[in-house]
């Protein structure tokens, strides 16, 4: 039987038996209370496996942990090459361990297996050798100084940094951020949501087949207010690495200054526009639009999910992007055929239904889906759903939706395509489509995100750094840039007499 059939999947995924215990300290453990929860599966809404119940308690426990591995300095005190082939090696494994780490991670979200082996797994490995290959080349610096002294300008990692992270791409944000904090000597408590534990739990595992000595990488499962809290707020924390939305973003900083004033910095969401002139490339830009909003099932922080268009090709795009939506495959997780899986859980399709319901209520245009379906499925599916001749506005336009569907809006001017891109509360990304490079020029200077793409979306790699402006958070993610955050600089004067 071919490895990668409908078929192999499933069988592997009936073998599947997830742990959903907490790693402390090298360990599986549950929590001290006892307590679990159960994870609803959204490909079928069946009841699935129990996770430990973190709260303050486990949360102590993994920060004691971790504060030991670092004063110890087990990890922060080996060799940069002893550290950096632990890191390799554990990239190494996660390619090793792929396909059970995506069948995790599609069975706790929903997400096509397609889309977890081939991309999330494969990106999640890449970052860890990209972090580790940094760790044996990065320089502290001499300062200037007069010929009797000597002063040398030194980074130090920070302590124990509290990772928090959201469902939607768990192991490849989980990646970029023990990846980088780990880079730079520190030891790390991860909280992942509720609805992903699996996959950070089993990263954490491998971690520690790897090399890397007990403590330094601990995991608590649990809910955001019961273990996330304690962790932002503890005293003994140095940093909480955080992706989220940006309501929880906003609390996490409220976290902080009320304990240690802890160092914070936040991912957070977007309602990112693609500003479409009509003298752009229309096809490419159907395509990048299609693939930026409804990948994922549109639960992607930078998913291109408001497009200004010239009024003039408003129709021939949408025409364009319908007949791209409408060929993708949506359907179950485990088929490899899938291009759009479930989403996340009902409550969330419960929270997309209702901003239709608004798109439809404040006056937009349906051209396209508008419906939950596959409910033979048992799980949580949207289809694809475009609203066009719509306003900046409507609730579509402002609120992050977090599922497949496309808002349009017409402009009939530069000025008002640009003033309605930036009228929003978030910045994380953009994208302009148009031949003219010198209006391209001046929307790139003038849009406020973190990245902007010319006539095309979505494209990265892990030297370009991401994150936002605005609502959209601060501090970035991916390049060696993201590392200066887990560190502070230390000088050393040094006098000779
Ligand atoms: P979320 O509700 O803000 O949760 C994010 C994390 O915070 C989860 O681990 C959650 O735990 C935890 N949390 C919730 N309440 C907390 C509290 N009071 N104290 C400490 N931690 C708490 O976001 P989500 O629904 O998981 O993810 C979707 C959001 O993430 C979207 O807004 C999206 O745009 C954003 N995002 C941003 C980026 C970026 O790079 N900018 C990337 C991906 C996603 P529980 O879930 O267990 O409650």
């Amino acid at each position: 039987m071919n490895a990668h059939t409908r078929a192999a999947w499933q069988e592997k995924f009936d073998r599947l038996r997830p742990d959903g215990r907490m790693f402390i300290e090298g360990r599986r453990c549950g929590a001290k209370t006892g307590e679990r929860f159960v994870r609803t599966r959204p490909m079928d809404g069946i009841d699935g496996y129990e996770a430990a119940r973190g709260m303050a308690a486990d949360v102590d426990g993994a920060v004691a942990s971790a504060r030991r591995a670092f004063e110890n300095k087990r990890w922060r005190g080996l060799e940069p090459l002893a550290r950096k082939e632990i890191m390799l090696k554990w990239a190494n494994l996660v390619r090793a361990n792929a396909e059970e780490l995506a069948l995790l991670e599609t069975y706790d979200v929903g997400k096509p297996i397609g889309d977890t082996f081939n991309v999330d797994i494969p990106s999640c490995a890449r970052t860890l050798q990209f972090y580790g290959e940094t760790i044996d080349k990065l320089y502290d610096e001499v300062a200037p100084t007069g010929p009797n002294d000597r002063a040398i300008v030194k980074k130090e990692p920070l302590g124990v940094v509290g990772v928090i992270t959201p469902w939607n791409y768990p192991l490849i944000i989980d990646a970029w951020k023990l990846g980088a904090a780990l880079a730079a000597g520190n030891s790390v408590v991860l909280k992942p949501a509720e609805q992903s534990s699996l996959g950070a739990l089993r990263l954490a595992e491998l971690a520690m087949e790897a090399g890397l000595p007990a403590g330094v990488v601990n995991v608590v499962t649990g809910y955001g207010h019961e273990a996330g809290k304690p962790l932002a707020l503890h005293d003994d924390v140095a940093m909480i690495a955080f992706t989220g939305s940006t309501v929880i973003g906003r609390t996490i900083m409220g976290y902080a200054a009320q304990s240690n004033g802890k160092r914070v910095a936040l991912e957070l969401g977007g309602k990112s526009p693609v500003i479409v002139f009509a003298d752009g490339d229309l096809d490419a830009a159907a395509s990048a639009i299609a693939w930026g909003c409804f990948y994922n099932s549109g639960e992607t922080c930078h998913a291109s999910t408001r497009v200004i268009v010239e009024r003039s090709v408003q129709d021939a795009l949408v025409e364009k992007i319908g007949a791209i939506a409408t060929g993708l495959k949506q359907g179950d997780p485990l088929d490899p055929a899938t291009q759009i899986g479930a989403l996340v859980e009902e409550e969330h399709m419960g929270k997309v239904l209702g901003l239709i319901g608004k798109g439809h209520e404040e006056g937009a245009s349906l051209r396209l889906g508008g419906n939950r379906v596959l409910t033979e499925l048992g799980g949580y599916y949207v289809e694809p759903t475009i609203f066009a001749d719509a306003s900046n506005a409507m609730s579509i336009a402002r609120e992050e939706i977090f599922g497949p569907v496309l808002t349009v809006i017409p402009f009939d001017s530069d000025q008002e395509a640009l003033a309605m891109a930036n009228d929003t509360i978030y910045g994380l990304a953009a994208g302009v489509f148009t031949s003219d490079m010198t209006r391209a020029h001046h929307f790139s200077e003038d849009i406020q995100a973190g990245t902007v793409w010319i006539n095309a979306y979505d494209l990265s790699n892990l030297a370009t750094p991401f994150g936002g402006f605005k609502q959209s958070g601060f501090g970035r993610d991916r390049s060696v840039h993201a590392i200066d955050k887990y560190m502070d600089y230390k000088t050393v004067w040094q006098r000779f007499l």
